[in-house]
């Protein structure tokens, strides 16, 4: 898997080669045991926040790896090799810590960050609500000023590490209707008032809790304001940019386990007489595979460093979120079709990439919400 990646170190090679043996020693081996019970592996993530991976892109003075976004990206494609859970888990941290390292005080970054960085705590971001999905400025949580307290009151939907995270970033109203009105507060998950309800049944993902948040009269420290009031909405969605990368390397990195354990198959599998990679059908569909998810890993990896490089790198972000995530969808699909029967029963994991790939096309914006985002660019 390494053979065609350039990276820009050899620290970074060597911290790709840690995730790379941490994930098969200790995340691969756990992974259909805890999938099959709902199980969440918090044990598992602390073992990559001991590791130095759970805030590699942030600035070792705020308690980061120090590395670039391309490298992080790499990793989490590595993680997502071997359990789409855990490197979403990091994915989701690595988002729920972006408000305050990017817009943070410098008071609030040396307080908190070196904690949240640093491993032992685990973050939650939330911005959905029932009713407001793809609609975020739309959304109704609201936080009222008294003394020396946020008030927050409202509900939050489809959070990913509801009830296991150790704090959530919380996009909520302060002001008026619309993208101005936002701002984000950084709360304990164990605030009183911050209530998470029962996990949701999904289709894939299963190891990885879902669920929504009540906030009854839940008080948060106004120092726990993250930039201006009102500066809420402009924080999230800057989220979103680098977080819709994470997204699209988890894709990649699933989608190349889909693609390698369907060729080990087609090598295996014999009709007719013949090795089934060897008739055109099959090779020509596991080719096809191969070269989709280096295209999605390109154009990822360039966003990155286009990110890296200080320069706009949004629209390019939202391309490859679509185009990795539609690409995994198609290529896990795929697999199932090589093997055949055998594809459509747990004793292979291809059924479960399959049912996992869907979820990526839909989090952290929607692929509409991608098309649309580049279509208003391209209407300009
Ligand atoms: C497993 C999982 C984990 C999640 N984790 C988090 C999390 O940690 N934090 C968080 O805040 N949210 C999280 N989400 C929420 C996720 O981001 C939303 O589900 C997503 O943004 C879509 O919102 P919605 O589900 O309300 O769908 P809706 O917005 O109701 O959309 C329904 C359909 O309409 C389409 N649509 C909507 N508007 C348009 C438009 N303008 N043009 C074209 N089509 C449109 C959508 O693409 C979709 O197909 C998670 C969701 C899931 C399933």
């Amino acid at each position: 898997m390494n053979r065609y990646r350039l990276l820009p170190s050899d620290e970074a090679a060597a911290i790709l080669e840690l995730a790379g043996d941490i994930a098969d020693r200790e995340l691969a081996p756990l992974a259909d045991d805890f999938e099959e019970r709902g199980e969440f592996p918090r044990e598992a993530v602390r073992v990559l926040g001991r590791a130095g991976l759970l805030g590699l892109p942030y600035d070792e003075a705020d308690g980061g790896g120090g590395q670039p976004y391309e490298v992080y990206l790499q990793v989490l494609e590595v993680l997502a090799y071997r359990w789409l859970t855990v490197a979403e888990a990091v994915s989701v941290h690595t988002l729920a810590c972006y408000p305050l390292a990017a817009f943070g005080s410098s008071a609030q970054r040396a307080e908190y960050l070196p904690g949240l960085l640093g491993g032992e705590l685990l973050g939650g971001y939330c911005l959905t609500e029932p009713a407001g999905g793809s609609d975020a400025a739309a959304l109704t949580t609201r936080a009222v000023r008294d003394g020396e307290d946020y008030v927050v009151n409202g509900t939050k939907a489809w959070i990913t590490h509801a009830g296991v995270a150790d704090f959530y970033q919380v996009f909520c109203r302060t002001g008026g209707p619309g993208p101005a009105g936002v701002s984000c507060v950084f709360a304990d998950a164990s605030t009183p008032g911050i209530v998470p309800a029962r996990p949701e049944r999904k289709m894939g993902l299963n190891a990885s809790p879902t669920a929504q948040i009540a906030f009854d009269d839940a008080r948060v420290p106004a120092g726990r304001l993250v930039g201006e009031e009102g500066e809420g909405f402009r924080i999230a969605m800057s989220a979103l940019d680098a977080g819709r990368l994470g997204i699209a390397a988890c894709a990649i990195g699933l989608a190349q386990a889909a693609c390698d354990y369907a060729t080990g198959y087609a090598k295996e599998r014999q009709q007719f007489g013949t090795r089934i990679i060897d008739f055109q059908g099959v090779g020509f569909m596991l080719a096809d595979m191969a070269t989709q998810i280096e295209a999605a890993r390109q154009l990822t990896l360039h966003a990155a460093r286009l990110k890296d490089a200080g320069r706009p790198y949004g629209i390019v972000a939202a391309q490859a979120k679509l185009f990795a995530t539609d690409m995994a969808m198609k290529v896990t699909t795929d697999a199932v079709q090589v093997l055949g029967g055998y594809g459509y029963v747990r004793d292979h994991p291809v059924e479960r990439y399959m049912r996992e790939a869907k979820v990526l096309q839909i989090v952290e914006g929607t692929n509409q919400i991608q098309r649309m985002v580049i279509s208003r660019t391209m209407s300009r």
